[in-house]
């Protein structure tokens, strides 16, 4: 069954329960989520159990965008497909000014296509700059090695998450989150810098590949207020379609900010939980850290500006 119309089928579904005193034009909001990550890039849990989670979390739809590969959408795809609506998505990491904004793209398959081949060359440069960084930690005195990086990994792309990982079995951090913070996050001794898209390159490939794109967690690239509203206005400058303002860590208060900013400059206010699995502890699939809402019209939403494209 094609994706969407597995997508208006969950949709239809959840129409039947609305009340019957209700006005033909409302549907009660249903949850969502467009961000999260499997074993394919750096979760930890299958994407056949990431799609189990959203479905347990009664969400409509639910996005798989694991970072720069495409390797785990089939698995979620199949067992998506009659039980809950899935986008098929992606996370790139773009340039922004010399700093790293992460772009999510959704509708892209793992087919040939010029982003899926542009992707092939990041996926190359990320794995010599994950041998940088593993030489890095060994010239500091931790003997970790790469065969252990890759273990950590087992499939998919490798990144520092899974690095984090290993320094925390050897001991030399206490968490994930303290092994960026000691050695692997930008400007930390071990950090090391890899090849990146331009903003514009990746709207461009990702519309060439059929997608739709949102910018992640925008706090990657702006600092203060007056910064946030630079980088709404710089992505739809640059054609970008949506931007993630109900992001998991975000408080409400910068939720609703980013969304009427979002709606004034005519971009879709996406969001997720940025689920990772056991390398982002207490986060859930949907709900995020408890009070993550993400409503479905964003799907439909997303949906016009694919066919718009
Ligand atoms: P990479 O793609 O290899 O550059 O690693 C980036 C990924 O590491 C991000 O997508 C996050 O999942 C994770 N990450 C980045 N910074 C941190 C941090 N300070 N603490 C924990 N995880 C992080
Ligand atoms: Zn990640
Ligand atoms: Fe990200
Ligand atoms: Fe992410």
């Amino acid at each position: 069954m094609p994706l969407e119309e597995n997508h208006s089928r969950t949709a239809g579904l959840a129409r039947c329960g609305r009340p019957a005193q209700a006005a033909d034009h409302y549907r009660p909001p249903m949850p969502v989520d467009l961000h999260t990550h499997s074993t394919y890039s750096d979760g930890t849990e299958s994407p056949a159990a990431v799609v189990g989670h959203a479905i347990q979390a009664g969400l409509t739809t639910v996005a798989l965008t694991d970072h720069d590969g495409f390797e785990g959408l089939a698995e979620a795809a199949s067992s998506a497909r009659g039980r809950i609506g899935f986008i098929p998505g992606v996370e790139l990491s773009v340039d922004w000014g010399g700093k790293a904004m992460h772009l999510l793209v959704y509708w892209v398959e793992n087919v040939p296509g010029p982003l899926q081949d542009a992707l092939a060359e990041i996926r190359q440069s990320r794995w010599d700059r994950n041998v940088e960084i593993v030489e890095a930690l060994r010239a500091m005195g931790i003997a970790i090695t790469l065969d252990e990086v890759l273990v950590e990994a087992g499939h998919g792309v490798i990144g520092r998450p899974h690095i984090a990982a290993v320094l925390c079995r050897h001991g030399a951090a206490e968490t994930i989150a303290d092994a960026f913070d000691r050695y692997l996050a930008a400007g930390r001794p071990a950090y090391r810098p890899r090849k990146r898209l331009s903003a514009a390159d990746s709207v461009a490939l990702a519309r060439a590949s059929g997608g739709v794109t949102s910018v992640a967690h925008p706090h990657s690239v702006a600092d203060s207020a007056s910064e946030y509203r630079e980088v709404l206005e710089g992505a739809a400058a640059l054609g970008f379609d949506g931007i993630e303002c109900h992001y998991v860590e975000y408080p409400p208060g910068l939720r609703e900010r980013l969304t009427a900013w979002a709606e004034d400059l005519g971009m879709v206010p996406t969001g997720g939980s940025d689920y990772h699995g056991a390398y982002k502890p207490g986060i859930a699939v949907g709900v995020g850290r408890g009070d993550l809402v993400v409503p479905d019209e964003v799907v439909d939403r997303l949906a016009e500006r694919r066919h718009s494209a």
